[in-house]
């Protein structure tokens, strides 16, 4: 089962709350900022992601949308 990550980037203010509660760990911040000015959250191995959802459920923004792929 695979997952895809998708991340409304320009509107991620970079709180790393999503970060923290990957049990996987695999997200991080991007190198380059985003129109706001600040480094957008991403999933740095989406092949290793488990569809769990916590990060979506804690981003206070719900920028975040899980995809299970077919
Ligand atoms: S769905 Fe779960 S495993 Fe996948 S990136 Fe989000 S918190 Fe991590
Ligand atoms: S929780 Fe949301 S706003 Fe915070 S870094 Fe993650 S995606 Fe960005």
């Amino acid at each position: 089962m695979a997952f895809h990550l998708t991340f409304e980037q320009n509107k991620c203010k970079g709180c790393e709350l999503c970060i923290s509660v990957c049990p996987k760990q695999i997200l991080g911040l991007a190198e380059a900022t985003n129109i706001k000015g600040y480094k957008p959250a991403e999933c740095k191995d989406e092949s290793s992601c488990i569809g769990c959802a916590s990060c979506a459920k804690i981003c206070p923004d719900s920028i975040i949308t899980i995809e299970k792929d077919e």
